[in-house]
């Protein structure tokens, strides 16, 4: 028998069949050809993967992709195949009025696939924070998903403070009505500025409107931020009604980015059983980037480092977003069929140090996992050196943090 690509001796983990076991994969076609590949089996491109760790092809439920369009955000292969991630979901960088150039000069022209949860505001995150809320047309939004459903998959609204004092349009009502129609799920960004002129109550209050209103597959992202309008505080302690809406079926989003998490809240809200289902990154341009900010992989070490098992980790990188996304039929898991969209990982131990960012906490690991090879469609492309050798050695994250 002969296929195009054989990954041979790989631990091979793939939470969406309970798998976890030195095994060979073979590739015909861009699609997993079998698991139960036979002793004989030859192949084109043979991939000696002994000593790795060999995934579902990873996939970034938050991140910023839309390239030039916005100021902060990056070209979907650099936060894609060039760093282990075959998936990337753009968490409303644009709204319905730039996603024709945004497929475009970007989502074509990319070899990571590129999904979009298109900003309620028409304007996306051109001007921040967003504005035109007031001259929504909502048949031409809706028309425009309905032209694009194969990339478009969600909503953003970003719960902001401005939502309450400075707008006349009740957003969230539209947002809703807006997902809804479409039959689409609302990604609900959390984590207002520390300074806003609304009191905490005002804030709860209207955070709490917003919970109640969201239904099964929406999404909460930027779940363990400790700003005013999270939903878990700084004890673990949920703010009231989230507990019924994690019930109706609405996810945790890890998304960190720089400053959207606080380790110690984490660690109190997994100890209460609050855990992310999915773990974006959040990843924008920044000048002073650090890859372990901006991999889903460093993601996922992180909360491994919190508590959290392997196999949920790693299923908060694959299937989950894959499920998020309505793509479960087609990526996030090895069986045949699939897309032949893998990551190739280290598997690192040894004693490492990660940082959530703003809120200044630092926390001990000792896993790190590291993108090496991406495979998309059966094709291997490198990691870029900047994520494939970076590892938070805590000698070296000693000499950083001390900066
Ligand atoms: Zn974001």
């Amino acid at each position: 028998m002969s296929f195009d690509l054989l990954i041979r001796g790989g631990r091979v983990f793939d939470p969406s069949q309970n798998i976890d076991q030195v095994m060979d994969i073979a590739v015909t076609d861009g699609k997993i050809a079998t698991l139960n590949v036979p002793p004989a089996a030859e192949a084109v491109d043979i991939l000696d993967a002994t000593g790795k760790l060999v995934c579902p092809g990873l996939i970034d439920i938050h991140s910023h992709v839309s390239r030039d369009l916005v100021s902060l955000a990056v070209d979907p292969d650099e936060a894609g195949v060039l760093a282990g991630v075959t998936a990337v979901n753009d968490a409303g960088s644009v709204g319905y009025l730039h996603l024709h150039p945004f497929r475009k000069y970007a989502i074509t022209q990319a070899r990571t696939d590129v999904f979009v949860f298109l900003n309620v505001s028409p304007f996306g995150e051109v001007v921040l924070p967003e504005t035109g809320f007031d001259i929504i047309d909502e048949a031409a939004f809706l028309a425009t998903i309905e032209s694009n459903r194969d990339v478009v998959r969600g909503i953003k609204l970003r719960a902001i403070a401005e939502l309450i004092y400075a707008v006349k349009v009740d957003v969230v009502e539209m947002a809703v009505r807006i997902a809804r129609k479409a039959g689409l799920p609302l990604m609900v960004h959390l984590g207002m500025g520390f300074n806003e002129p609304v009191s905490s109550d005002e804030i709860d209050a209207f955070i709490t409107r917003l919970l109640g209103r969201l239904e099964k597959g929406d999404i909460l992202t930027h779940a363990f931020t400790d700003k005013p309008g999270g939903v878990i505080r700084l004890d673990g302690t949920p703010l009231s009604g989230l507990e019924a809406a994690l019930a109706r079926g609405v996810y945790l989003d890890a998304a960190p980015g720089r400053g959207h998490i606080n380790f110690n809240l984490a660690r109190a809200a997994l100890q209460r059983g609050f855990a992310p289902y999915s773990m974006g990154t959040d990843v924008v341009q920044l000048p002073d980037e650090q890859p372990h900010f901006y991999n889903v992989a460093a993601v996922a070490s992180k909360f491994i480092a919190l508590g959290m098992p392997l196999k949920e980790a790693l299923a908060a990188i694959t299937c989950n977003p894959a499920q998020m996304l309505g793509e479960q039929g087609k990526r996030g898991s090895l069986q045949p069929g699939m897309l032949a969209d893998l990551t190739v990982l280290d598997y690192c131990q040894g004693e490492f140090l990660f940082h959530d960012g703003r809120a200044g906490n630092v926390i001990p690991g000792n896993v790190f996992l590291s993108p090496q090879l991406t495979i998309k469609n059966g094709v291997v492309i490198p990691v870029r050196e900047s994520i494939s050798k970076h590892i938070p050695e805590k000698t070296m994250m000693e000499a950083l943090l001390m900066k």
